[in-house]
């Protein structure tokens, strides 16, 4: 094995599809790359698109991170493959369960956008190694190595830092299309194709909850923000206010600094230190949880920007969005990158689990603590179940018991819910129960009579 080019990026997903065409969706993305290559993700995920929530990973934004492609099509596999063979997935130290497994296909949408930029992606494993850029000729006047656009400086997140940050900031952007680090923003904000099709996507799904988009390297994993230090008192101190330009982007300043609510700083924390300590089981890495900013000031971000998005238009879901700087080079060796997949799959796997824990307005309570059965009788479990979206629950009898799956519909308000047991036998037991839509899983005592 090796890093896959961007056409066998594009057949691994078509062959998934064709696959396990009830699992997953090959999307075709409406925008072709300004070379004109066909753009596409995958869809993993039993729900209807609207019903679940979503999570969206990206890769190879910047064309010379190359594993970050490698990461989506080797998850999406992994995931296709031990679900549709009933198991569990284990990366070095890190193991997700069956049941696991269950909850992320038939729960929520994974979401894949392996090759953000394939023309760059050609152009870095056929050329020229280190390029970093899209490869739009337009604005390069006829100069090789000022073709192409930073694919993430371009979306509209305080995409104008002449005039959204201080003077003295340290802004890693810049309007020179020539500039030797590659970071030229682009003539407008979202003017680029490829960074086009990831605001469609972004927009395009009712309940999309998060993103996780891939580069390299550093092992970090950042959040928002990436303008200014976070705080979470002053709301007037916002991306969206205009009093607040040319004032943004110091460290260690009074001046500015961006404002988060203070429940959305604490899930960010908790679920960037959860995805490290998934990350480090596999073999030991430790990948720091850190704000952008912490690395350096930046503007027109994907992850700022799929973040801000709820707050410029209301009608939005929230996206936490994430950043994962995996390795410690930008083309590792393939077996280094293979443990790197590794990792990463396991962070993110975890993002999926733990964000679809804590999110949404659903509450199940268990009432029956143990049950006392006779031989050749019947008795209930009762649940207490609060869910504005349809539910399953799962029963797993020992020898001798017998219960069946129960399905409860979406309806306002708590109400009881009881699943009958049938017993055939005078032994006890431990009769398991989980719900894959929140991967809560419950065990009770039966008792011989
Ligand atoms: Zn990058």
């Amino acid at each position: 094995m090796a890093y896959l080019n961007v056409d066998e990026v594009e057949s691994a997903l078509i062959a998934m599809a064709r696959q396990w065409p009830t699992l997953c969706e090959h999307i075709v993305l409406p925008k072709r790359s300004c070379e004109g290559r066909s753009i596409s993700a995958l869809r993993i995920g039993k729900l209807p698109a609207e019903e679940g929530d979503m999570l969206l990973i990206s890769g190879c934004h910047h064309a010379r991170e190359w594993g970050g492609a490698d990461i989506c099509i080797s998850l999406a596999a992994d995931i296709l493959e031990a679900y549709s063979r009933g198991t569990g997935l284990k990366y070095g130290g890190k193991s997700f369960s069956k049941n696991e497994l269950i909850r992320l296909v038939e729960g929520m949408h994974i979401l894949v956008l392996p090759v953000v930029n394939p023309d760059g992606r050609h152009h870095s494993q056929t050329v020229d190694h280190l390029w970093r850029r899209n490869r739009n000729r337009s604005y390069a006047g006829g100069n090789p190595t000022c073709i192409g656009v930073d694919l993430n400086r371009n979306y509209d997140f305080l995409w104008d830092f002449r005039k959204h940050f201080h003077p003295k900031a340290d802004v890693g952007t810049s309007d020179n299309p020539c500039d030797p680090q590659q970071t030229w923003r682009g003539p407008s904000p979202l003017s680029e194709p490829e960074v086009q099709n990831v605001d469609w996507l972004l927009r395009r799904y009712p309940r999309m909850r998060w993103y996780v988009d891939l580069h390299s390297y550093g092992e970090l994993i950042l959040y928002p923000w990436g303008s200014d230090e976070s705080q979470s008192d002053q709301p007037k101190m916002d991306f969206q206010n205009p009093a607040m330009n040319g004032k943004r982007g110091l460290p260690d300043d009074a001046l500015y600094q961006e404002y988060i609510p203070a429940a959305d700083a604490r899930i960010y924390q908790q679920l960037a230190g959860t995805m490290a300590s998934s990350i480090k089981a596999v073999r030991g890495r430790n990948y720091t949880p850190q704000s952008s900013f912490d690395l350096y000031p930046t503007s027109g971000c994907a992850d700022d920007y799929a973040y801000s998005l709820h707050r410029v238009d209301g009608r939005l879901p929230k996206i936490l969005a994430f950043t994962i700087e995996w390795g410690r080079k930008f083309q590792p060796a393939w077996p280094e990158m293979e443990q790197i997949i590794a990792e990463v799959s396991a962070g993110l796997l975890n993002l999926g689990l733990e964000g679809m824990r804590r999110s949404g307005r659903v509450r199940i309570t268990l009432k029956t603590v143990s049950l006392r059965i006779e031989k050749g009788s019947q008795r209930s479990l009762e649940f207490l179940i609060e869910s504005m979206r349809p539910l399953d629950l799962r029963v797993d009898c020992p020898p001798g018991y017998e219960a069946a799956d129960r399905q409860v519909l979406a309806a306002a308000g708590s109400r009881t819910v009881r699943i009958p047991v049938e017993s055939r036998t005078d032994r006890g037991g431990k009769l398991l129960i989980h719900c894959p839509q929140t991967g809560e899983e419950w065990e009770v005592q039966i008792m011989p009579f």
